[in-house]
C-alpha cells in the first residue's frame, strides 16, 4: 500500500460517494471498526441539501465498516498524491447491519436469490459518459477516440490496473460521447465497479482538466448517457439456467419469468433506477435507451433486451445468453439498481408465467399496445409507493427517505426548464 490515506465510503441515495480519510497506519483498525457516519447522511439529495421531513433527525450514529473486496487505487501523479478508496457497508455501533444502507439493499436481495431460487446473478454495468467540451466529431469515429488521448489510454491502463477488468472503450454517437464497458463480475462485484469507475473516470478527468459528465441526458436536444445493465442467473454450481435452444428469444423458462417480473414492475423499477427529473428527458422513444416496458430480441428500444451471442468458430451461445436492462442512468445508486431487478426478478419467479420475447422482426405498431414508460420522475414515485409488492423489498426507512430525497430534487428544479435543469444536473454527476 503506497498512498498515505484511505477514504472509506458509501455511496448514497443520490449516487454521490461520500465518506471519511484516515492516515493509511490506521488501516488495520479501520478495517475492524470502521469510520463514523451519520444516519441522515441518508437524507442529502444530489443538490446538497437535506431532504425535509426525512426520518433521522440530529441524533444517531453509524459505522462505515470498509470492505477489503472493494477497494480502488487511484495512483499518485505528479504532485496530486494517489489514495485507495474502499467501499463500505453501513452498520448500527454494535455492527448490525443499518437497514437504511443501499449496499445492504444488494447484499439482502443477493441472499434472497440464493435462498429462495438457489441462482446468483452475473453482471455488467456499461456507461455512456461526455467527456471535455463535447466536440461535435463524427460518431463513432478514430478522430474522436484520438481527440480524448492520452485520457483513453490512462483510463483503460488504470481501469486494468486496479481490477476493473475494463472489456471496450469506444467513441460513441453524441458530441463528446464515450462509452466504457466492463467483462461480467459477481452481483456485488459487478455493482461496486460501477461505483468505483464513475470515480475513477470524474477523478482522472479533474486531474488532466477535462469536464466530463454522466447526466442522462446533458442536453434535451441531444443523445442521453445510458447506464446499461447487462446481467445472466447461474446456478450454484456456476452453470448458466439462462439459455433454452428451443424456446423464445432462446432465454430459459428461468429467464423469462424473471424478465415477467421486470415487465410486471416496470414502473416502480424505473423509478429506482432512472431516479432523477432529467431522466426521463432520455427515457423516451426514438433515443435508443427504453422505449417501452417489453422484452425483445436485440431491439435498442426495449426495457430488457435479449442481448446477441457471437458464434463465430461456432462458439457455443448458451454461456453467453443475457439480458440486458436498458433503463438506468448514473443518477442510480447501481446497489439499489441491482437490487431492485433482482427483487423484481424474484417476484417473476414467484408469481408469473415466462414474458412474451418480441422477435428482432416486430414492428413499432407491434409494439404500440405494450405499456409505457412512466413519463415522468413524479408518476414514476408516485407508482412506486402505489405498488404494494414493490413497497415490500424495501425497509420503511430505506424506501422513505428514497422518496423523500427524491421530491426534493424535484421540487429543487421545478422552475427550470428542460434546458437548464440538464444543465444542472451536469453540474452534479
Ligand atoms: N445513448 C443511449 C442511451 O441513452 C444508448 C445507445 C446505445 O449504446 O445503444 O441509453
Ligand atoms: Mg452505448
Amino acid at each position: 500500500m503506497t498512498s498515505e490515506t484511505v477514504f472509506v465510503a458509501t455511496c448514497d441515495l443520490a449516487a454521490q460517494v461520500r465518506g471519511r480519510a484516515v492516515p493509511a497506519a490506521r488501516l488495520a483498525r479501520t478495517l475492524r471498526t470502521g469510520v463514523g457516519w451519520v444516519p441522515a447522511d441518508l437524507a442529502l439529495d444530489c443538490f446538497g441539501g437535506l431532504a425535509p421531513g426525512h426520518a433521522f433527525g440530529s441524533v444517531g450514529d453509524l459505522r462505515l465498516i470498509p470492505d477489503p473486496a472493494a477497494t480502488l487505487d487511484i495512483p499518485a501523479d505528479g504532485d496530486v498524491p494517489g489514495t485507495r478508496v474502499y467501499l463500505a457497508g453501513q452498520t448500527n455501533l454494535d455492527g448490525s447491519p443499518w437497514p437504511g444502507c443501499p449496499r445492504n439493499f444488494l447484499s439482502s436481495a443477493l441472499d434472497e436469490l440464493r435462498a429462495c431460487a438457489g441462482l446468483e446473478v452475473y453482471a455488467s454495468f456499461e456507461h455512456e459518459f461526455m467527456l471535455g467540451e463535447r466536440a461535435e466529431h463524427p460518431p463513432f469515429s478514430f478522430q474522436r477516440l484520438r481527440a480524448a488521448e492520452p485520457f483513453g489510454t490512462e483510463l483503460v491502463t488504470a481501469m486494468e490496473q486496479a481490477g476493473l477488468d475494463p472489456e471496450t472503450w469506444l467513441p460513441e454517437y453524441g458530441p463528446g460521447q464515450f462509452e466504457i464497458t466492463m467483462r461480467p463480475a459477481p452481483g456485488m462485484v459487478s455493482a461496486d465497479r460501477a461505483i468505483l469507475l464513475r470515480e475513477l473516470v470524474r477523478d482522472l478527468a479533474a486531474r488532466r482538466g477535462l469536464p466530463v459528465t454522466f447526466a442522462p441526458i446533458a442536453d434535451p436536444a441531444s443523445v442521453g448517457n445510458g447506464v446499461h445493465v447487462h446481467f445472466s442467473l447461474r446456478d450454484a454450481g456456476g452453470d448458466t439456467v439462462m439459455f433454452d435452444a428451443n424456446a423464445p428469444g432462446r432465454l430459459s423458462g428461468t429467464a423469462a419469468r424473471f424478465a415477467a417480473g421486470i415487465l410486471r414492475h416496470a414502473a416502480a423499477v424505473v423509478a429506482v433506477t432512472a431516479p432523477n427529473p432529467s431522466s426521463y428527458l432520455r427515457l423516451t422513444p426514438h433515443r435508443w435507451s427504453a422505449g417501452g416496458a417489453f422484452l425483445a430480441e436485440r431491439n435498442r428500444e426495449a426495457l430488457l433486451r435479449v442481448a446477441p451471442t457471437v458464434e463465430i468458430g461456432g462458439a457455443d451461445p448458451a454461456g453467453q445468453l443475457h439480458l440486458e436492462y436498458r433503463a438506468a442512468d448514473a443518477t442510480a445508486n447501481p446497489w439499489l439498481v441491482l437490487g431492485v431487478l433482482i427483487r423484481a426478478g424474484l417476484a417473476g419467479l414467484a408469481a408469473e408465467g415466462p414474458a412474451r420475447v418480441w422477435p428482432e422482426t416486430a414492428t413499432e405498431a407491434d409494439l404500440a399496445a405494450e405499456p409505457s414508460l412512466p413519463a415522468s420522475l413524479s408518476e414514476a414515485l408516485t407508482t412506486l409507493e402505489a405498488d404494494p409488492v414493490a413497497r415490500g423489498w424495501f425497509p420503511d426507512e430505506l424506501l422513505g427517505t428514497f422518496l423523500a430525497v427524491r421530491r426534493a430534487e424535484l421540487a429543487a428544479v421545478s422552475e427550470l426548464t428542460d434546458g437548464d435543469l440538464c444543465e444542472r444536473v451536469t453540474r452534479v454527476y
